[in-house]
C-alpha cells in the first residue's frame, strides 16, 4: 500500500511537466526552473514548450509593446525626461528600458522600412550646400555633390559615423563630468534613434496629409532634440554654461561633418567612383 502511494505519487510528479505544460528543468541550461524565469541563465519558463504563435507574439509583445521596458515606454521617457533615461541606464537602472542597441536597431530597422515604402531618396534634385569663400569654385561644389552623396545613397555609413563623431565631442567637451567615451557612446545610440524617429514620425504625417516637408525643419528638429536631450543629461553643469557647452558642441560638430568630412572625402575619392 505505501508503495503503492510512493509509486502514484512519483508518477503524477512525473506526468506533471505535462499537465502543467512547464517543465521542472530549463531546455537552455538544464538548471531546475522555479519561477517565470529561470534563475540561471534568465530564458522564459515559457520557452520550454514547444513554439507556438502565443510565444512568439508574447516575446513580440514583451519587447516592443511591453509597458515596462517596450521600445514605445523607452521612446515616450527619451521624448519627456531623456537626461532621466541616460542618467539612469548609466547608473544601473537598465532593465526598465529597452537596451541602447536594440533600441538602436529597431530605429534604424523602422528607418529603412520607412525609406522603403515612402521616400525615393532624390539624387536629381540640385544639391544645395555651404559655400566655403576660402576654397576653389570648384572644390565647393565638388563638395555640395558630395554631401549630397553622403546625405542620400551613403545615408546608413553618414548615420553611422554621426553615432560616434557626436560623443566623442561631448566627451571633450564634457570632460570635467569624468563619463567615459563608451557610456556617452551607449547614451547616444538612445539620443540618436530618438532623433531618427521624431523625423521618421514627422515624415510619415506630412506624408499623410500629402504635405511636403522642408528639409532645413527636418535638420531643425533633430539639432532641437539634440539640445534637449543633452541639456537634459548633463545636468550637473550650471544651465548658462552647459548651454554654452552644447552650442560649442554643436559647432564642432558642424564643423566635422559639414567641412572636415566632406572636405576630406571630397579630395580623396574621385566623384566618378562614388556616382
Ligand atoms: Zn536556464
Amino acid at each position: 500500500m505505501y508503495f503503492l502511494q510512493k509509486g502514484f505519487f512519483s508518477i503524477s510528479l512525473t506526468f506533471m511537466p505535462i499537465f502543467t505544460g512547464m517543465n521542472q528543468f530549463c531546455q537552455n541550461c538544464n538548471k531546475p526552473i522555479s519561477d517565470n524565469y529561470c534563475a540561471h541563465c534568465g530564458q522564459r519558463a515559457i520557452a520550454n514548450q514547444r513554439l507556438s504563435w502565443k510565444e512568439i507574439f508574447s516575446d513580440f509583445a514583451d519587447n516592443v509593446l511591453n509597458l515596462d521596458k517596450g521600445f514605445f515606454f523607452t521612446f515616450w521617457k527619451l521624448l519627456v525626461s531623456p537626461g532621466k533615461v541616460g542618467r539612469n541606464f548609466l547608473r544601473g537602472e537598465r532593465k526598465k528600458y529597452t537596451s541602447p542597441i536594440r533600441y538602436l536597431i529597431i530605429a534604424v530597422a523602422i528607418q529603412a522600412f520607412i525609406d522603403y515604402w515612402l521616400l525615393e531618396a532624390g539624387p536629381n534634385e540640385n544639391p544645395d550646400f555651404f559655400y566655403f569663400p576660402f576654397l576653389s569654385a570648384e572644390m565647393n561644389s565638388k563638395m555640395a555633390i558630395m554631401n549630397h552623396l553622403i546625405a542620400t545613397k551613403y545615408a546608413f555609413a553618414h548615420n553611422l559615423s554621426m553615432i560616434i563623431i557626436f560623443p566623442a565631442i561631448f566627451y571633450v567637451i564634457f570632460r570635467r563630468l569624468h563619463y567615459r567615451y563608451i557610456e556617452l557612446l551607449t547614451v547616444n545610440f538612445y539620443y540618436f534613434s530618438s532623433g531618427l524617429m521624431i523625423v521618421l514620425i514627422l515624415l510619415f504625417f506630412s506624408w499623410l496629409i500629402g504635405f511636403d516637408f522642408p528639409i532645413p525643419a527636418i535638420i531643425f528638429s533633430t539639432i532641437a532634440y539634440v539640445f534637449w536631450s543633452s541639456f537634459h543629461f548633463f545636468k550637473d553643469i550650471h544651465w548658462a554654461k552647459r548651454v554654452g557647452y552644447i552650442l560649442l558642441s554643436l559647432v564642432l560638430f558642424m564643423l566635422m561633418r559639414v567641412f572636415l568630412l566632406t572636405y576630406f572625402i571630397s579630395i580623396f575619392v574621385p566623384i566618378e567612383n562614388i556616382q
